[in-house]
């Protein structure tokens, strides 16, 4: 890896791609917070329903959903997110198919981010405590890559999100992914 750096990225738009409705807080709200009151555009998209990450028995699949949708919603208010984009992909089942990749693309031509951040899905696990990463992060992160180069890039990619949507290509200059054992860059968020 190369070396670590606080590099001072400024982007002006930002889409964040993850599996579930929490998923961003752990990973990315105090670089979020700073990106916004910078006056960045952010952006979520949440590719699974989040209907199973519970132990609680009282309440049911469609219960949670709209619970962590909610909260979802609220925590990305308090951070000056723009918009959260909702997928509805099986919690715990998500593969990095052309379907999730459509979707990813149709929300980058939609808000043009100039960065992305997902998770790296080379990550299968990480030393440091943090155990077996989700199979659904994973996959996020593959399919978002994906989108990013070179599905969003190219007009014959997804040909009717263009023809029917008005959803013109689209090029991201930066990707962040996150990575809890191997870091090489850190954005200082204080
Ligand atoms: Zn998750």
């Amino acid at each position: 890896m190369a070396k670590s750096n606080l590099n001072p990225l400024k982007p002006k738009s930002v889409l964040c791609v993850a599996a579930h409705p929490d998923d961003l807080e752990f990973g990315v709200a105090g670089s979020v917070a700073k990106w916004t009151s910078q006056g960045a555009n952010v952006y979520y998209l949440i590719l699974t329903n989040g209907n199973k990450g519970s132990d609680d028995r009282s309440l049911t699949s469609d219960q949670l959903r709209d619970t962590r949708r909610k909260e979802q919603r609220a925590a990305a208010k308090i951070l000056g997110v723009k918009e959260v984009y909702f997928c509805n992909y099986e919690d715990g089942l998500l593969e990095p198919t052309a379907s999730v990749k459509r979707d990813v693309v149709r929300i980058i031509r939609k808000t043009k981010p100039d960065t992305l951040y997902c998770m790296d899905p080379t990550m299968v696990y990480a030393l440091n405590g943090f155990g077996i990463n989700h199979s659904d992060h994973r996959a996020v992160g593959q399919a978002a890559l994906d989108a990013v180069y070179p599905l969003a890039r190219d007009y014959l990619s997804f040909p009717e999100l263009a023809k029917d949507e008005k959803l013109e290509p689209h090029k991201v200059a930066t990707v962040l992914m996150a990575n809890f054992d191997k870091q090489n860059f850190h954005i200082n968020i204080f």
